[in-house]
């Protein structure tokens, strides 16, 4: 295999993950992150075993555990009376039927775990303050260049900046994102404030006319992460730091469980963050010769399945293997994307469709949508048992 020279633009998630599989394949690497320092913001992720196979090659699956809660099922209310109209089991079930395990975890731990894997594996891999504005790419190598003036050059760049890729716009336009209606609240609550067991240690949804809320524990059960979706007819801005007055997310859930109302009525009023959700379509090429996306960059979903993250961290797996089994690049990132858009594009299109099932209008609706589906089962066959370590790659 051919040991090449990488750029990894962006160091979110999806990039440092990438970075620490390139690197354990003997590359060498470097990252260039916008931001002055390394970080995530305060909220919850969830890690299914699909990705937790590739954090546990890694050998984080001891820090995983360490810092992350295993909830005990996947549980689907009705918004107001929480009547339970689904549950499947995510515990010692998940693990058996999968191979890894399913962990809530806080981003900033996640963000932290990936980071100091990929400073153990080469101490000075990345660069902060390093702002891509756009990429030079010619037969024998590829250019990254920054806002301050300077450029850094490799064998291959690995565009993994995020929803607003510069990367992916140069090759591809803009990605048109269109609002999708909702708007998503997000708390985080010490669970010492909340009434002791007021909420079962499991990953519960509930679902209403208009919106839904998914609520899990982090970091041992001492944290509880709201996310509240609720449509609404104005967009505000697709930013994750966007306050709003806690008045008006009060107002978006009257009528809705009392556990519901403990939360919000329990939260820091001035951390009540909202921000609009946009959709775009899956990309169906994504990489050049000398240049391949990977994450949100290219295929950015609705967070209604919780994949994300996930598929940026398969994405990773998959590309090194990919390079691994040619040593001509172009063909490495033709092989690498071949094995990535049918899966990636699935899951985009299942979480926009889950928006439909978590806000039906009627609890009629909810009971009929559920009695034909089994949600566990279904995601266990496709989405869980996925391996990017030992997929077939075609
Ligand atoms: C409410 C919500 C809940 C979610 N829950 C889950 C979940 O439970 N499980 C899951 O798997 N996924 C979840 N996701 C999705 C997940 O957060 C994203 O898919 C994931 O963070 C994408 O990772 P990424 O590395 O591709 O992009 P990002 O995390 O956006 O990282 C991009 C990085 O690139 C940097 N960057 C951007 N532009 C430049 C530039 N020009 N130059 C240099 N650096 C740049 C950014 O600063 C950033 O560090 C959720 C998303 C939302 C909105």
């Amino acid at each position: 295999m051919q040991k090449r020279k990488i750029i990894v633009a962006g160091a979110g998630l999806g990039g440092l993950a990438a970075a620490c599989c390139l690197m354990k394949a003997g590359h060498d690497v470097e990252i260039y992150e916008q931001a002055p320092q390394l970080g995530e913001i305060g909220a919850g992720i969830q890690v299914s075993a699909n990705s937790q196979h590739v954090l546990r090659y890694l050998g984080l699956g001891p820090y995983i555990d360490e810092v992350g809660v295993r909830p005990g099922a996947y549980v689907f209310r009705l918004h107001d009376t929480g009547e339970i109209i689904q549950r499947f089991s995510l515990a010692e079930e998940h693990e058996k039927i999968n191979g890894a395990p399913y962990t809530q975890l806080h981003r900033a731990d996640f963000h932290e775990i990936l980071a100091a894997k990929a400073r153990e594996l080469k101490p000075d891999v990345v660069h902060l303050n390093k702002k891509a504005t756009h990429y030079v790419e010619r037969d024998d190598g590829v250019e990254l260049h920054f806002t301050d003036g300077t450029f850094a050059r490799a064998d291959l760049l690995v565009g993994s900046d995020g929803l607003k890729s510069v990367v992916r716009n140069q090759m591809h336009g803009d990605s048109h994102p269109v609002y999708t209606g909702d708007a998503a609240w997000r708390l985080l609550i010490p669970t010492d404030r909340l009434p002791p067991g007021m909420l079962e240690e499991v990953m519960s949804v509930f679902m209403g006319p208009g919106g839904h809320v998914v609520c899990y524990y982090l970091r041992g059960g001492s944290v509880l992460n709201f996310v509240g979706l609720v449509e609404k007819e104005e967009a505000s801005e697709e930013s994750w730091t966007m306050k709003f007055p806690w008045e008006k997310l009060k107002e978006d859930f009257v009528g809705w469980h009392p556990i519901i109302q403990t939360i919000i009525d329990t939260c820091d009023r001035d951390a009540c963050y909202r921000w609009s959700l946009f959709q775009r379509e899956p990309l169906m090429d994504w990489s050049t010769k000398r240049v391949t996306l990977l994450g949100d960059a290219c295929h950015p979903t609705l967070p209604y399945l919780a994949q994300g993250a996930a598929m940026a961290v398969e994405d990773g797996a998959v590309l090194t293997r990919a390079l691994a089994m040619s040593d001509d690049l172009a063909e490495g990132l033709q092989i690498y994307q071949r094995n990535r858009i049918d899966r990636t594009a699935k899951i985009v299109r299942q979480s926009s469709a889950n928006r439909t099932l978590f806000h039906l209008n009627t609890e009629a609706e909810i009971r009929a949508a559920f009695s034909k589906r089994d949600e566990g089962a279904d995601r266990n066959k496709w989405l869980y048992s996925y391996n990017p370590l030992t997929v077939e790659l075609v």
